[in-house]
C-alpha cells in the first residue's frame, strides 16, 4: 500500500518501464463485489491495477455523510488483493489536499442536472479529485461503474474535453439477488428498511416495461417510475428520469439508447440506481 502521492509514480514505474499498462480503479473504500468487479476487469486488461481508496471531502456538501461514511481499510486491502489489484493507494486528506484547492474541474451543464439538482457541488468535487488521481498516476485506463451513470458520463466528457491520455471504461452494475444495486451506503439501511430499498430496482423495471411495451413519451415513463417509488412508504423519492444515454438530455420522443435513472432516500440512506434500454435493439 502507498499513502504518499510522491511515492505513487515510483511504485508503478517498474510496470510502466517494461511497457506495461496501468489501470486505475478510483473508490471511496468500504468495498463490495461491485468494486471488485471493476478491479478484476482492470486486472484482466492491464499489467498493474491500482485501486485508490479516498473519501473525498470535496464531493460532500455540508450536512451530507462525509463524517459517517463507512471505512474499513484492512478489509478493503484484502478484497483488492483477492480481485487482482497490484497496489492500493490510500492517501490521507492532508496528502491529497496539502492546501485548500482553489483550482477545480467542472463539467458544466452535466454537473447541474439529475444528481446535480440535489447535490449541486458534488460532481465538481468528483471531477477535481479524479483529475488529480489521473495526474498523480498517469493510468492508461480508468474503470468506473455504471451504477453511478452520470458520474461515468461526466468523467468521459472531462477526459475528452481535456484530451486526457486515459481510456475511461464503464462497467456494469453488480446487484444483490433481489435487485438492489450494491453500494457502500446500503450499510445505512436498517433490517426493516432493507426490503423497501428494492423499490429503486422495481421502479426501473416498471419504467423499462413501459418503454418495451411501446411508450415513447418520457412524461409517461417517468410517471410510471415515480408511481412505484411513491407507493413505497419508507422511501422519499428524489427523481425518476429517462434521458438519452449519451448526452443525458431529456428526449421529446423516446428513441435510440436511453437511460432510466432514479434516486430516493430510505431512512439514513440516499440511494441511486439506473438501467439502460436500447430501442434500436429491442
Ligand atoms: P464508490 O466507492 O462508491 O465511489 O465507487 C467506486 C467505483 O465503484 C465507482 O466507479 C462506482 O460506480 C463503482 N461501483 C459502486 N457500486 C457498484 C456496483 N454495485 N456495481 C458496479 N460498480 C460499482
Amino acid at each position: 500500500m502507498v499513502e504518499r502521492a510522491s511515492e505513487l509514480w515510483a511504485a508503478v514505474d517498474g510496470a510502466r518501464r517494461h511497457g506495461g499498462t496501468v489501470g486505475l480503479v478510483p473508490t471511496m473504500g468500504y468495498l463490495h463485489e461491485g468494486h471488485q468487479s471493476l478491479v478484476a476487469r482492470s486486472a484482466g486488461e492491464n499489467d498493474l491495477t491500482v485501486v485508490s481508496i479516498f473519501v473525498n471531502p470535496l464531493q460532500f456538501a455540508e450536512g451530507e455523510d462525509y463524517g459517517t461514511y463507512p471505512r474499513d481499510l484492512d478489509r478493503d486491502r484484502e478484497l483488492c488483493a483477492a480481485a487482482g489489484a497490484g497496489l492500493v493507494f490510500a492517501p490521507s486528506t492532508e496528502e491529497m489536499y496539502p492546501q485548500a484547492p482553489i483550482t477545480s474541474v467542472a463539467v458544466e451543464g452535466l454537473n447541474a442536472i439529475l444528481e446535480g439538482e440535489f447535490r449541486p457541488t458534488h460532481f465538481d468535487g468528483v471531477t477535481t479529485v479524479v483529475a488529480k488521481l489521473f495526474s498523480m498516476l498517469g493510468p492508461g485506463r480508468a474503470y468506473f461503474g455504471e451504477k453511478d451513470y452520470q458520474q461515468l458520463a461526466i468523467i468521459r466528457r472531462m477526459a475528452a474535453d481535456l484530451s486526457l491520455p486515459v481510456e475511461v471504461v464503464g462497467c456494469p452494475t453488480f446487484r444483490e439477488s433481489d435487485g438492489l444495486a450494491m453500494s457502500s451506503r446500503n450499510v445505512y439501511l436498517s433490517s426493516d428498511e432493507r426490503p423497501a430499498a428494492t423499490v429503486l430496482w422495481r421502479g426501473l423495471q416498471a419504467g423499462r416495461d413501459a418503454v418495451v411495451g411501446g411508450s415513447r413519451n418520457p412524461d409517461e415513463v417517468e410517471a410510471v417510475m415515480a408511481a412505484v417509488l411513491a407507493a413505497e412508504s419508507k422511501a422519499a423519492p428524489e427523481y425518476a428520469a429517462v434521458v438519452d444515454a449519451a448526452s443525458l438530455g431529456r428526449p421529446v420522443v423516446l428513441e435510440g439508447e436511453l437511460r432510466l435513472l432514479v434516486a430516493a432516500r430510505i431512512g439514513r440512506a440516499r440511494l441511486i440506481d439506473n438501467i439502460g434500454v436500447d430501442l434500436d435493439r429491442l
